[in-house]
């Protein structure tokens, strides 16, 4: 697991070489993190101390040999972070959700050997966020990653950024090169849910965390609720540490285990295909007697009956129906089609 840590933002020198200093004394952090330009929701909030953070950050990567990142938002940000040699740039949700932005910011770092990390957008978007990633590739970017800091919703909700880790399990599965750092802190925004967005993280494979942390997280300019004391960030890290470390492979009881699976898939998709077999056959007779091709009671008791039974075995309304919709969509689709060629429309 690839570590990164520090505070939300860089507030002031002694914030950032206190936090540097401790950081690095761990000797497991791969790099400080800390925003000098901060994307806050309104004006009036602190918006980052800007370039004199940067001074900071050189210091402190100079006094204690630790890489440091910060987030860019346009390209004047990307050349005045270089000259002052951040080794990391990141791109926010705020900014990678714009091809506009993206592209600028990846036309400033083109020919350089910074680092990369690209949040996903603020939208559950994986197509956005590839593209984003991309853009840094397409310019020679050899080191990017991807930083998964989950999604906006609007109303009542447990995280601050629904975490969505379909998204980011399918970004590994496509971009099988490119490391996923999760977010805990942007996702949970609040400290009691760190620890379980780490275990998923873990449990998930991801390859990474980016924690904030801060050396008192209460008095924090931003983000304050999501922050970690060093004491509580040296308990998640060690409490955690062995399972960081364990490797990647299955037991061969897993192997067998998805051996068993994939025989399961093999059957549900020859009996999917007998299924519209015999769907299609349907669809020739009702074009025989000109019946309309969708019978909402026949649907609805089929749907009835199926709950029922999934139920019997464990399985959940909401699976067992999303699973038939989908069935029966492809059906009509399917059924459709069979007459409008008939009709020869
Ligand atoms: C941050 O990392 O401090 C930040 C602003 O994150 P995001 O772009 O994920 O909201
Ligand atoms: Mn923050």
């Amino acid at each position: 697991m690839r570590i990164i840590a520090g505070p939300c933002g860089a507030e002031t020198e002694s914030q950032i070489m206190t936090t540097a200093k401790f950081l690095a004394n761990r000797g497991d952090v791969y790099a400080m993190r800390a925003g000098v330009w901060k994307p806050r929701s309104s004006g009036g909030q602190f918006e980052g101390v800007g370039e004199v953070g940067l001074k900071w950050l050189a210091e402190a990567r100079n006094q204690f040999g630790i890489k440091v990142a910060t987030e860019v938002g346009n390209a004047a940000h990307v050349e005045m972070a270089l000259r002052y040699g951040v080794d990391i740039l990141w791109i926010g949700a705020r900014s990678s959700v714009n091809p506009f932005y993206v592209s600028e910011i990846a036309e400033a770092v083109r020919g350089t050997d910074v680092e990369v990390m690209v949040k996903n957008p603020i939208n559950p978007d994986l197509k956005l966020w590839i593209g984003a990633i991309e853009r840094f590739e397409n310019v020679g970017v050899v080191n990017v990653s991807a930083v998964h800091r989950g999604f906006s919703t609007y109303g009542e909700k447990l995280y601050r950024n629904t975490p969505l880790w379909e998204i980011a399990i399918e970004l590994k599965r496509v971009k099988p090169n490119i490391c996923v750092i999760v977010d805990p802190s942007h996702i949970a925004g609040k400290r009691s849910l760190i620890d379980s967005v780490v275990k998923t993280s873990i449990n998930y494979q991801m390859d990474g965390l980016m924690i904030e942390v801060h050396p008192n997280p209460n008095e924090a300019w931003s983000d304050k609720l999501q922050q970690l004391s060093f004491e509580e960030f040296d308990k998640l890290v060690n409490e955690n540490n062995h399972t960081f470390r364990l490797i990647n492979g299955a037991t061969p009881l897993i192997e067998r285990l998805r051996q068993e699976i994939d025989e399961i898939d093999n059957e549900l998709i020859e009996l999917l295909a007998r299924r519209f077999d015999v769907s299609k056959r349907i669809g020739l007779v009702k074009n025989e007697e000109d019946m309309p091709i969708l019978q909402l009671n026949r649907w609805d008791s089929i749907i009835k009956d199926r709950l029922i039974k999934g139920e019997r075995l464990g399985l959940s309304n909401h699976f067992v129906k999303g699973i038939f919709d989908g069935i029966h969509l492809e059906s009509l689709k399917t059924q459709n089609s069979l007459r409008i060629e008939k009709e020869g429309i």
